[in-house]
């Protein structure tokens, strides 16, 4: 029997990937949507979250496909509702509302799941294993995107709580927190503001790890060209480059995993497996990151941006 999941925010994210995963996979049902401007034909909608809890006693798992701004009362709703709820990445506008959310579903007895799609990436338990064994010498992630090609008109990821270019930048850091031995922390941020936006553009952040390695994370939104989403590994036994986000793997210039793109149908089956064990994951290590690089940045003002 398949779960009936509603899916809340109709917009790119969840017609790119949500809809299409969830279609796709016979324990899941796509059993309602909420949006103020969109439905999916054939799938009941509504426009508040409060009537789909009302009328829709029966779909037991909300999943958030909207910003990270409004999407703590959202999920707030849907908890006290005693719903079992999915986040988008970043799980919330600050650390704060996640710890909030994660006692919340504790207390309900509920599976709140903070997904980070990146970690799902075929490439990334290879990674994973590979730099068990290993002593790390270098680690460089370079995470550089056109955000006009991938944010289209998108205004609030230049509004506060939006994230800017940590948008993106997550992304790598989820891969990174899941795939190092060992916690590590921020040291030196170097982030550039537009003159006209409160997110940053670009950022350039420094970690101190236990192998006392080079570590550095470089974002940017203004690749035009080819884009780059690699994260390059230099070891005590080898090299590993990881790129395109994480689907492909190579150790010492040779491929050894060279994915497709299953990070979304790899969280509605982890959720399924969260469910039939009862257990919550919520892992805010990327968003812990990006709060101190908030924290200790240094401020750059760069020139204006328009879409
Ligand atoms: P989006 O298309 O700009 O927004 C998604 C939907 O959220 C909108 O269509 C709108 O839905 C709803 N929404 C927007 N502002 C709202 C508000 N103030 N209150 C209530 N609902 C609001 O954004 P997106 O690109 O799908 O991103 C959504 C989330 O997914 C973000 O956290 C993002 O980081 C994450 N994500 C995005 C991508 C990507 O490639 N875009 C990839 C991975 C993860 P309705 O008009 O239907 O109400």
């Amino acid at each position: 029997m398949s779960r009936k999941v509603a899916l809340v925010g109709i917009g790119k994210i969840a017609r790119d990937q949500h809809i299409p995963s969830i279609a796709a996979d016979d324990a899941w049902e796509l059993a309602a949507t909420v949006s103020r401007n969109a439905s999916v034909e054939g799938v009941e909608h509504f426009s508040t979250i409060d009537e789909l809890l009302a009328k829709r006693p029966d779909i037991e798992v909300i999943s958030l496909s909207i910003p990270p701004q409004p999407r703590f009362d959202y999920a707030r709703k849907a908890l006290e509702a005693g719903r079992h709820v999915m986040l988008e990445k970043p799980p919330g506008q600050s650390l704060a509302e996640c710890y909030t959310l994660e006692r919340l579903a504790k207390q309900k007895g509920v599976t709140l799941f903070a997904t980070w799609h990146s970690r799902y990436a075929d490439g990334v338990p290879a990674a994973k294993s590979w730099l068990a064994t290993r002593t790390l010498k270098r680690f460089q992630i370079t995470w550089k995107e056109d955000v006009r090609r991938w944010h289209p008109g998108q205004e609030w990821i230049w509004e506060p709580g939006g994230l800017g270019v940590f948008d993106p930048g997550i992304n790598a850091l989820s891969i990174m927190t899941e795939i190092l031995p060992y916690s590590v922390h921020l040291t030196d941020a170097v982030l550039e503001y537009p003159d006209n936006r409160d997110t940053p553009i670009a950022a350039d952040l420094s970690f101190a790890n236990p192998d006392a390695a080079p570590m550095n994370a470089v974002f940017d939104w203004r690749q035009e060209g080819p884009q780059t989403w690699d994260i390059d590994i230099e070891t005590n036994d080898g090299a590993m480059k990881l790129s395109a986000g994480g689907a492909q793997v190579s150790i010492d210039g040779q491929m050894v995993v060279e994915g497709l793109d299953h990070e979304y149908a790899n969280l509605y089956s982890r959720m399924t497996g969260l469910l039939e064990t009862g257990q919550s994951d919520v892992d805010l290590a990327p968003m812990i990151h990006v709060c101190d690089a908030c924290a200790l940045g240094k401020r750059k003002t760069v020139a204006p941006f328009q879409f």
